[in-house]
């Protein structure tokens, strides 16, 4: 049988099953064999009927004694009695609403039985356990059981699509079907893993839970693999790409370092470094700037920015609010007084040039003309009607919110493709010879290593780890639904010292994750601001009336306009506040030193990576401050959790133990990315991930094109296809 065929071939595959199963991605006989099991039930051991506990998960083996079936009218259902024995002994069974498994199992069958054991006041019984009728010999018959014997696997589902119905339809087909392997022998050999159709075997139907566990690993280190030459050919095609190169003149970067009002960490200099050594290079640099928030990503971009404009090319700055960009732009004005270089802001409702305020029109013929070399703005930035002299760098801060599709986007936006490139150039060959920006993103969202070499396999990556100096321990506290009251006086005293405090409203989900597959996703997010807004104004009414009526308090949500906005977070700077609630979606960098204290509500609904960004908004100025997490919930394990944060304060670390408590697919860019199932299961594998990288680098190194390996290269296809999507 071709392993590409259609499933509605499959002799037991009905029309109406086969938009169904298509529900869970399985078109093809491949898809089929590659819609992996979740977990086993364990009935590896046959069970004598005497031995049987309750609550005990069991597989029975024996002769059906007696079995009927009668309906209970009013409550329109159907219920079969049997008695099954063993040499043992002999068990009740009872099923629901499945009368036509007394003409399955008739007197005498020989039926192996798999379910729960329950006690009633008659004794044992199973309840609607999974059944299968077995040949006169029983030993030799247990190999032909795929629900009730062995491990069983459990897969997952959809409407209508159960995992015995699925075990029914692959099971078969394992025999059956010879697959070629995309794995190259070596490879297979190197690392002792199982072939595809010994892996598929026992991926599905496992020995026993080692072997399971290997052919687990063989198929998400394909996934890996294939996931590390996409990477690479990735990064091939952007080496392809031209750039502007921009020369590293050292001088010029220490006089500019000299002169800032602080000296920079080990981890700052390393960073700007990579950064001014990538310019330099005549094809696009795609590096990511990681560091925890306060930790100093803006002067290390910065500073390439400043060696750009020396060079008479432009840097643009995208930052993902209005909020965040003026503040970015009042920074840089205290970080350089160079007035050979122009500085300016450009967000939906701003325009500033070296400070002062012009219209848009003088903004954007100072872009276009190259006289202004760092632009700072939001998507402002990149609307059609902004076009740049000499565009050498993009930096985008705070890149998960600008999204992966985004950056994309960005590199291919003709917009951004540099029009001027010299003199005797015309317009012709500049298209088919474009020059790209550099890019680099920032973001304060420590991605644990695995993840970042696998999701970002693209990327360069530049760590900030150590903070500056200067910064002081902020204290965390997890404060329970009893301490609530002492924690509002807390809050009191701290105002009163002249203190400003942070409440962020608990964050709302989905609660049927299944509703929210089916939501179309702008809707659901529509909906999840709304209620956001909602919280948010509860909670604001709940501080300004009952709590602190004698506090001035304000409210930010999404709802509200950048202008309301920028008013709010003024007046909050300004003092004019002294409690700000806002939703969690709200700006991550937001710089209020005098504000030294941040409550989160019903912090358990965050993760560690999140709960630890929101800390990071406190703490900036000279005063100490203060987290807490405020918990609704009682249970140990939940502020076990939290205690994580209490004791850490290093973002990379938490993101780690996030990570291993919440799985990967919490990550930002997990799901987005396309990564199947099972190599995402895999993204805490330090070791499959370096020998996935290692044999992208030799597969390609060999034979770059990957012509010897059409299944990979097929595959390779596919997933493209997938993550192009984004
Ligand atoms: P983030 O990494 O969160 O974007 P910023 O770049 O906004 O951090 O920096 C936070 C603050 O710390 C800014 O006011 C910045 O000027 C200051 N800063 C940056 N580097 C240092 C340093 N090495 N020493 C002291 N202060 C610094
Ligand atoms: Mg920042």
């Amino acid at each position: 049988m071709d392993p590409s065929l259609s499933i509605e071939k499959l002799r037991n595959v009905g029309p109406r099953n086969i938009s169904k199963l298509s529900r869970l991605g399985i078109r093809t006989v491949k898809d089929l064999l590659r819609h992996f099991p979740i977990r086993y039930e364990d009935y590896t051991e046959i069970i004598p009927i005497d031995r049987a506990e309750p609550g005990q998960k069991v597989n029975i083996q024996g002769e059906v004694l007696k079995i009927s079936s009668r309906h209970i009218f009013p409550r329109r259902m159907s219920v079969t009695n049997a008695i099954v024995s063993d040499s043992s002994g002999a068990i009740k069974v009872v099923w629901f609403n499945q009368p036509y498994i007394e003409n399955q199992l008739t007197e005498g069958t020989l039926v192996s039985l798999a379910g729960k054991v329950s006690l009633n006041k008659n004794g044992l019984y199973l309840s609607s356990p999974a059944y299968e009728r077995i040949g006169s010999n029983i030993d030799s018959q247990t190999i032909g059981l795929k629900h009730t014997s062995g491990l069983v696997p459990v897969y997952p589902e959809t409407e209508g699509v159960t995992s015995k119905y699925l075990r029914f339809l692959i099971k078969p087909l394992i025999k059956d079907i010879a697959l070629t392997d995309p794995l190259p022998e070596s490879i297979l050999s190197k690392y002792n893993f199982p072939d595809i159709s010994k892996a598929l075997s026992e991926i599905h139907f496992p020995k026993n839970l080692q072997s399971a566990e290997t052919a687990k690993d063989r198929f998400a280190f394909e996934d890996l693999l294939l996931f590390q030459i996409k990477a690479l050919l990735e990064r091939r095609k952007m080496n392809q790409l031209k750039s502007i190169s921009i020369p590293f003149n050292q001088e010029l970067i220490q006089g500019f370092i000299a002169q800032l009002p602080f000296s920079l960490t080990t981890d700052q200099k390393i960073a700007a470094w990579e950064i001014l050594k990538d310019i330099q290079k005549s094809y696009p640099m795609n590096r990511l700037l990681e560091g925890d928030v306060g930790s100093g990503k803006t002067v290390v971009a910065l500073i390439a920015a400043y060696q750009i404009a020396k060079r008479g090319h432009q840097t643009a700055l995208m930052i993902p609010t209005e909020v965040l960009a003026r503040q970015h732009y009042k920074t840089i004005a205290l970080l350089f007084k160079d007035a050979s270089v122009h500085t300016a802001l450009l967000t939906g409702s701003e325009s500033k040039l070296d400070g002062q305020p012009v219209t848009k029109k003088i903004l954007k013929e100072g872009i276009a003309s190259g006289q202004i070399q760092i632009i700072i703005g939001t998507h402002a930035v990149i609307q059609k009607d902004v076009s740049f002299d000499k565009l050498a760098l993009v930096v985008i801060d705070e890149q998960h919110r600008f999204g992966i599709h985004q950056r994309k986007a960005l590199l291919s936006n003709s917009e951004l493709r540099i029009t001027n490139s010299g003199p005797g150039s015309n317009t012709k060959s500049e298209i088919r010879n474009p020059l790209i920006p550099h890019l680099l993103s920032m973001t304060a969202t420590p991605i644990p290593r695995t993840l970042a070499l696998t999701i970002y396999g693209d990327l360069d990556i530049s760590l900030i780890k150590e903070k500056p100096k200067d910064r002081q321990k902020i204290i965390t506290k997890i404060v329970g639904p009893k301490e609530r009251r002492d924690a509002y006086q807390f809050v009191r005293n701290e105002v009163k010292k002249g203190r400003q405090v942070f409440v962020v409203c608990p964050r709302i989900e989905i609660s049927d994750p299944k509703k929210e597959i089916k939501v179309d996703n702008k809707r659901s997010k529509m909906n999840i601001l709304w209620q956001e807004v909602k919280a948010v104004e509860e909670e604001y009414r709940k501080l300004s009336e009952e709590v602190f009526p004698d506090l001035k308090v304000a409210m930010l949500h999404g709802k509200l306009k950048p202008k309301e906005k920028n008013g709010v977070m003024d007046k909050f700077k300004n003092g004019e506040y002294d409690i700000v609630v806002s939703t969690s979606v709200i700006e991550v960098g937001v710089d209020i030193p005098n504000a030294s204290i941040m409550m989160i509500e019903s912090a358990e609904r965050f993760g560690l990576a999140q709960l630890h960004q929101f800390r990071g908004r406190v703490g900036r100025g000279a005063h100490q401050s203060y987290c807490l997490l405020l918990s609704s919930s009682a249970e140990k394990s939940v502020n076990q959790r939290l205690k994580a944060l209490v004791e850490c304060d290093d973002g990379f670390d938490l993101a780690e133990k996030d990570m291993k408590i919440r799985g990967p697919g919490e990550f930002f860019g997990v799901k987005q990315s396309g990564l199947p199932d099972l190599a995402m299961a895999s993204l805490a594998n330090v070791e499959l991930i370096k020998k996935a990288r290692l044999e992208a680098r030799l597969l390609l190194k060999e034979d770059s094109s990957l012509k010897n390996y059409p299944l990979l290269r097929e595959r390779l296809e596919s997933f493209q296809k997938l993550t192009h999507f984004e």
